[in-house]
């Protein structure tokens, strides 16, 4: 039951008295949102926190209050052993990346998300998989709870709102998320500028590795799939970061009649980070999901070993397989 869960939430936060807060490898909006709308809650209840991911957050982010605080623990070692530990937008342990050690033997987990592969890896979990966004959940989760509302808590909560809701244009834009938006305004959140730094900026790297990626559109299926592939020798070329890289998969999906976008990023040698976009009927986590990753019905991923080639042939052969379509042309 949603509501109990919360309550539970809500206890979690009153019990313990210090936490480490966390959100997934490679983070966006909602991840880093949600993360120090956390933070901001457990500072109005007078606890004590540590936020962390497990590398660097983007710069993207960093209007948002508390994002100097937020930790690279790749980076700058954490000696500490927490006891409590708070993990928002994390589908299952793997995507909190390296950070376990981090954590004590008997440690409380409280694992709130909204994705549908989540499998309930927390001492306690709050999971809606029909939110839009981890952020809507804690949004409910400071309704529950009568936790005050202001201006830094709602502009981290709305932050994490629009950009999993692409800027209120996925189907995951209900009511409860207009609403739940709506009433975030009022406490000062400019969206304006929240919608020019999270989705309109784009960085000269980004342009640069679009011009390079673009290059290498492939379609398949009919044209009912559409994928690219960027190397790491095109993102050196371009003056790109793996960051840069986000959002190629979009151009994928957006063309007329594809059904499902992919992009292929070379993030390691023989490491490719794979983007899935679905367009309808397609459940993209499903495939996500076999392949070791997980995601939503329409937006999924997950990471695979072998070169570029290796890995697009291996995604577009069970695409093809599920989406019931043999010929590969
Ligand atoms: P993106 O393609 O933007 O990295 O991720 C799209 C969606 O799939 C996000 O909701 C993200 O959380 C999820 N996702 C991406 N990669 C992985 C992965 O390796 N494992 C899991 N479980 N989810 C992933
Ligand atoms: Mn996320
Ligand atoms: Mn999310």
């Amino acid at each position: 039951n949603y509501n109990r869960s919360l309550e539970e939430a809500v206890s979690f936060m009153k019990k313990h008295d210090r936490f480490l807060v966390l959100s997934h490898v490679n983070p966006d909006g909602d991840a880093t949102g949600s993360a120090l709308a956390v933070a901001q809650m457990l500072r109005n209840l007078g606890k004590t926190f540590v936020v962390i991911n497990e590398g660097e957050t983007p710069a993207r982010f960093s209007f948002l209050p508390g994002f100097e605080q937020i930790r690279n623990v790749s980076q700058s070692p954490l000696e500490e052993s927490f006891s409590a530990v708070i993990a928002v937008d994390c589908a299952d342990r793997s995507r909190m990346g390296n950070v376990e050690h981090l954590f004590a033997q008997d440690v409380q987990l409280l694992n709130i998300d909204h994705h549908p592969t989540n499998d309930e890896f927390g001492t306690c979990n709050v999971i809606r998989t029909d939110a839009a966004a981890t952020a809507e959940i804690l949004y409910d989760l400071a309704v529950a709870g009568h936790l005050p509302f202001q201006a830094d808590l709602a502009l981290c909560l709305y932050t994490g709102l629009l950009t999993d809701t692409g800027g209120f244009r996925y189907s995951n834009t209900t009511p409860h998320v207009m609403e739940s938006a709506a009433s975030l305004l009022k406490y000062g959140v400019n969206p304006g500028e929240v919608a020019e730094r999270c989705l309109e900026v784009i960085t000269l790297g980004h342009v640069n590795i679009l011009r390079q990626a673009l290059g290498s559109l492939k379609l398949s299926f009919q044209n009912q799939v559409a994928s690219v592939c960027v190397s790491r020798q095109d993102l050196a070329e371009a003056n790109a970061d793996r960051e840069d890289a986000g959002g190629l998969v979009n151009y994928c999906r957006n063309i007329e009649g594809v059904e499902v976008g992919i992009s292929f990023v070379e993030a390691e040698p023989n490491v490719v980070k794979v983007s899935l976009r679905a367009r309808s009927y397609v459940n993209v986590a499903e495939i996500a999901k076999q392949l070791g990753g997980g995601g939503h019905a329409k937006a999924a991923g997950c990471t695979l070993h072998g070169s570029l080639d290796e890995v697009r042939d291996r995604v577009l052969a069970l695409l093809g397989e599920v989406m019931g379509v043999k010929d590969n042309e």
